[in-house]
């Protein structure tokens, strides 16, 4: 352990069986030690800043139906919305007025031309309101790479499309059949080619996933020379048949996910170096400071909710989603204390882009 870590320190050059054996730690000294090794390495790569991405869930309609998501077209029991472009406008001005350097505008996925050029008219007038200084990534699904063109040529700098496992199996496992991996590659390559910053990532610890199945997870993303990572333990929502398989995660199976989601994290951290890492919603939901904790394993984005409180209980991806009851502002002051509480400084104003994207 001690020996790869030395090695990890140095290179980002490890073997599938390193990776495993990293994210197969599990006494609490050596996980320290890798949580140590990858934020000196963040802190040396990109430095011990966090950049905020106002999120804003602008719809939580859908033409998916991913067994693991609450709000997948089949949950009857989700009462639909759909936020008007003032709304998504005014939230987006939040953020920047808030000194957010960024703000991610995310729904379910909808293939239709009056929502593609609602959000093509949304993502033009912010980008004209802040002069291109406030980052705008879209997390908006599987789309073609002419309305992935459109939305950029209005003004998007970024997209996140969770690859969601790399395990063909697994995949298939989780998706309906009219779900495809090889449509989801394509879609990735299609957003390199018009010029987004491109972020992907996975859930983890869901079940039957093998930690040689992360580690190839890792290597994926390497493979493809990734620019941002947003990745999550997977937490179950009692209505979605996944969720039907196992019961809510006891205290134990808690403390087990939010590990397993740090060691991804830091041992992401290692092999990739210079990229963006989120730290996802879903690690607070396991533990109130998880976010916090990412940071202190190699994280280096958080994306506080903008979304409207009024909204936020219909966007329930797993069950106990965090801050459902709390308005942005309320977000953003117990936030910033948190992070400073450890020490990170705030990328306030800054649009905070991908190193790597920057380098290329
Ligand atoms: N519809 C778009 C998509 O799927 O890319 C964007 C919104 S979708 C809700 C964003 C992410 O939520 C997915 O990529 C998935 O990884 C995550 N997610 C969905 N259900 C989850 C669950 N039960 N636990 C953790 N993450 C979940
Ligand atoms: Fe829809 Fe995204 Fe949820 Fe799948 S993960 S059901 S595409 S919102």
């Amino acid at each position: 352990m001690e020996e790869i870590l030395e090695k990890a320190r140095k290179t980002g050059d490890l073997s599938r069986a390193e990776i495993t054996a990293l994210l197969s730690v599990s006494d609490q000294k050596h996980m320290q030690m890798l949580f140590d090794t990858a934020y000196a390495v963040k802190a040396e790569e990109v430095g011990r800043v966090a950049y905020f991405r106002g999120l804003i869930e602008c719809s939580n309609i859908c033409i998916k139906d991913c067994f693991y998501c609450g709000i997948r077209r089949s949950n009857q029991n989700v009462e639909r919305f759909l936020m008007d472009e003032e709304e998504i406008f005014k939230e987006a001005m939040w953020a920047y007025e808030a000194e957010y350097g960024s703000c991610v505008i995310q729904s379910g996925e909808r293939q239709d031309e009056e929502y593609i050029a609602m959000i093509e008219r949304v993502v033009k007038r912010i980008a004209e309101a802040t002069g291109g200084s406030l980052g705008i990534t879209l997390s908006l699904g599987e789309q073609t790479e002419e309305v992935y063109k459109r939305w950029k040529e209005a003004g998007a700098h970024r997209y996140l499309l969770r690859i969601e496992t790399t395990n063909p199996e697994l995949y298939a496992k989780i998706h309906p059949e009219d779900h495809s991996m090889d449509v989801r590659k394509e879609c990735l390559k299609a957003l390199r080619r018009t010029g987004y910053q491109v972020g992907t990532g996975v859930m983890m610890g869901m079940p039957g996933q093998t930690m040689e199945d992360l580690a190839d997870d890792i290597l994926f993303l390497k493979e493809i020379d990734i620019d941002m990572i947003g990745m999550g333990p997977y937490i179950p929502h009692s209505d979605t048949p996944m969720g039907k398989e196992i019961p809510a995660y006891t205290d134990e199976e808690k403390k087990v996910a939010l590990q397993l989601g740090l060691k991804m994290i830091a041992v992401t951290r290692l092999v990739l170096r210079d990229v963006n890492i989120a730290a996802a919603t879903a690690l607070q939901a396991l533990e109130y400071t998880g976010r916090e904790q990412g940071l202190k394993c190699g994280a280096n984005v958080i994306m506080p909710n903008l979304t409207e409180t009024e909204f936020r209980p219909k966007y329930q991806l797993y069950d106990n989603k965090p801050c459902t009851d709390e308005n942005s502002s309320m977000c953003r002051g117990c936030l910033s204390g948190r992070i400073k509480g450890i020490g990170e400084t705030i990328g306030f104003n800054e649009r905070g882009d991908s190193l790597h994207y920057r380098k290329r």
